[in-house]
Parts: C-alpha cells; sequence; structure tokens
C-alpha cells in the first residue's frame, strides 16, 4: 500500500539523498551488503551517495540479506525514520558507496530464469520459424529454465568470454573454441523472501509475500554454443558461465508506485490457467541497456506477458520448494519499438560483443506524484576467452 514512506515531499538529514537525481532517495531505501577495506561484510541501506550500516545503526547484525528474507522484514520503515530529516543526524552510521565493496545481496542458493518477455519471444522465435514464432505453450506455461547460481556475480565483476563447442559449418562437426557470439540479456529479477515447503504449492493471493526484492539481472549469453547445444534440453553452457546482477536489492515496499495493470492479452489469447488467476499486478520499471557509454536499449516490465507472482506460483506449482534468497529473473525485457530490443540477438546486424566492451544495465520507476527510484548499475566487461 501506498503510505507516508512514499511521499515525494520526505526528504533526509543525508544531503545527497535528497538530489533529485539520485537513485536512492529516502523513497528507495534498498538493501545490499558492503564492505571496507579490511573489513568483513555487513548489510546496509543505501541513501544518496552514502550506505547507511545497519549493525552500526542497530537494524540488522547479518552478513548478508537471507536472514531479513526468511523474516519477509525489509525494515524500510525503520531505516526510513532512522534517516529521516526530522531524526537526529547520525554521520558515523554512513559510509560513502565509492568507498565501500559491494558484494552480493544474499546467499543465492538457486537461480530460475524464466521468458516472459513476450516481444522479445516473438522477434527471437521469428528468426527460427517465421510463420510460427511461439511455440504453443507459450501462452500458457510460464517458460523458464533452470539457472546456474554458482556463476552469478555482483555488477563490476569481470565476465571472461566463454569457450565451448559451436558449430558454424553445418556441413562439419563442432569445433571447441572462444564464442564469437556473445550477448547480453535485459532482466528484471526477484530474491525470493521466506518460501514455501518442500511439497507446498503457494497460491495466487499469497505470491507477493515471497517476494522480498528486486534486482536487475544481464544473463549474458554465448549464442553460437546456444544454437548447438539447447535441443532438447535447453540452456546449459550457454548461460552458466557468468550472470551479473546489481547489487541494491530494492524492496516491494518501495515499488508500491510502479504497480502495472497486467499484461493486456490479445484478443484470442487464452486466460491463464485457474492456478494462475488472477494474474496479480505487474510492474512498471523501465529497464536500460549502455555498451560502451551509449544507451542502445530502452524497454519496460510492463511487457512482461507474466507477472512475476505468476511465475512465482508456476515454480512451486508443482511442490518445488523456494527458499528465501533465491533468485527468479524475468527473461529478455523487449518492447515492440526498434530500439527496444533488450539483447543484441535481437538487434543484428549490430555486432556481438567484443573484448573489453562495457555492458551496463540501468533501471527505475517514475511517476507522476512519487520520487523517481533506480536501481544504481549493473555492469560487467568482457575479459578475453582464456
Ligand atoms: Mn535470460
Amino acid at each position: 500500500m501506498i503510505d507516508e514512506t512514499h511521499d515525494p515531499a520526505r526528504r533526509s538529514w543525508v544531503e545527497s539523498g535528497n538530489d533529485p537525481a539520485t537513485d536512492f532517495p529516502i523513497q528507495n531505501l534498498p538493501l545490499g551488503v558492503f564492505s571496507r577495506p579490511g573489513e568483513s561484510p555487513r548489510a546496509g541501506a543505501a541513501i544518496g551517495d552514502q550506505i547507511l550500516d545497519l549493525r552500526a545503526a542497530g537494524l540488522y547484525g547479518g552478513v548478508s540479506l537471507n536472514g531479513l528474507m526468511a523474516m519477509g522484514a525489509s525494515l524500510r520503515r525503520q531505516i526510513g525514520e532512522t534517516l529521516d530529516a526530522g531524526a537526529s543526524p547520525h554521520p558515523e552510521w554512513l559510509v560513502p558507496i565509492a568507498g565501500a565493496a559491494l558484494h552480493l545481496p544474499a546467499h543465492i542458493g538457486d537461480y530460475t530464469d524464466f521468458y516472459a518477455g513476450i516481444h522479445h519471444a516473438t522477434r527471437v522465435g521469428r528468426l527460427f520459424r517465421p510463420d510460427n514464432p511461439l511455440m504453443p505453450n507459450y501462452k500458457y506455461v510460464p517458460i523458464g529454465y533452470h539457472g546456474r547460481a554458482s556463476s552469478i556475480v555482483v555488477s563490476g565483476a569481470p565476465v571472461r568470454r566463454p569457450s565451448g563447442q559451436i558449430r558454424e559449418d553445418e556441413s562439419a562437426p563442432p569445433v571447441f573454441g572462444p564464442s564469437r557470439r556473445l550477448d547480453f540479456e535485459l532482466e528484471a529479477g526477484f530474491l525470493a523472501g521466506p518460501g514455501n515447503r518442500l511439497g507446498e504449492p503457494v497460491p495466487m493471493a499469497e505470491a507477493e509475500s515471497h517476494i522480498f526484492g528486486f534486482c536487475l539481472v544481464n544473463d549474458w549469453s554465448a549464442r553460437d554454443i546456444q544454437k548447438w547445444e539447447y535441443q532438447p534440453l535447453g540452456p546449459f553452457l550457454a548461460k552458466s558461465f557468468a550472470t551479473t546482477i546489481s547489487p541494491w536489492v530494492v524492496t516491494r515496499e518501495a515499488l508500491e508506485p510502479f504497480r502495472s495493470p497486467a499484461f493486456t492479452r490479445p484478443e484470442g489469447d487464452p486466460p491463464p490457467l485457474p492456478y494462475l488467476s488472477p494474474p496479480g499486478e505487474g510492474l512498471d520499471l523501465t529497464l536500460e541497456v549502455w555498451l560502451n557509454g551509449e544507451r542502445i536499449s530502452r524497454a519496460s516490465t510492463r511487457d512482461l506477458y507474466w507477472t512475476f507472482a505468476q511465475m512465482l506460483v508456476h515454480h512451486a506449482s508443482n511442490g518445488c520448494n523456494l527458499r528465501p534468497g533465491d533468485l527468479i529473473a524475468s527473461g529478455t525485457v523487449s518492447g515492440t519499438a526498434p530500439d527496444a530490443r533488450g539483447c543484441l540477438l535481437e538487434m543484428q546486424p549490430r555486432p556481438f560483443l567484443q573484448d573489453g566492451d562495457e555492458v551496463l544495465l540501468r533501471g527505475y520507476g517514475r511517476r507522476e506524484g512519487f520520487a523517481r527510484i533506480g536501481f544504481g548499475e549493473c555492469k560487467g566487461v568482457i575479459l578475453p576467452a582464456r
């Protein structure tokens, strides 16, 4: 619900948090894990260009956010009261973001990636099946695959170009070598809250209470490896070499003003099956891709065919247990416009990623009458293959 924590007039005693251009005003207060040189990691909340040290402030002493996720407690209200312009200033609880190392915000035990960007699925499907781009299951099943959690890295970590089996000449056997069709995928994802017990599905009515908060996700993809390996079981080594996420988890509460109606299904599409109904609400977040400092794409999470709640419910519908900190990503977010394409595969003949390229994802919510809030950076630079 919208309340005084979303009041656009609210200000903080941290002056940089009152800058209208910051991603992290007092209306946001995303959570992350940071360390100063020589010190061990601890949890913090971003405000302007500073981090509120949650341990120093006496709010949370954990070294990851998993403990908060398990309790379903974002602390956003308490953090806001601590940082409010009307509270006593405690500059000794602040650490400049620029002077800190940012870590993965949680221990991520499992990572699942969906395929809910219908314009991405359609455009990519058309490359292979011009007359019938979407598979017959697409509008019934939220399609997904199990990603690899061990290779999730936080923004700023370099990404090594993978090698793998590639078959460019279809009249010859495949060769093993560096990918030449390395791509990014523009995605949003959520980290799970309390989770469900094995064997106990989550009903739609409870889905949102299992969503702790959101981050940006770059699901790096080697298209040449993917093309040869993906049938019949789906992506494997083409994706598992690295996934980059943004370090700050923007809580579900902070995103309340950016709720939007679920995707409007075109006439003739089947309604969602009863266990995925009603669909809940979507999110109106703008996502951008910057390649070597140039913005090359801008898309919206309004274009996701399935809501995040539906993804979660579908994931747990067979009794699979979700655990605090699990990462569940949307799939590539693309729009219908030519400049709203969430990966290079959709931008051909633009070249695939070169060694040294920097890919930066940004994301934000903006709505009349509310403070703009952002996700910070989700960045990676490509290193040459080993
Ligand atoms: Mn993906």
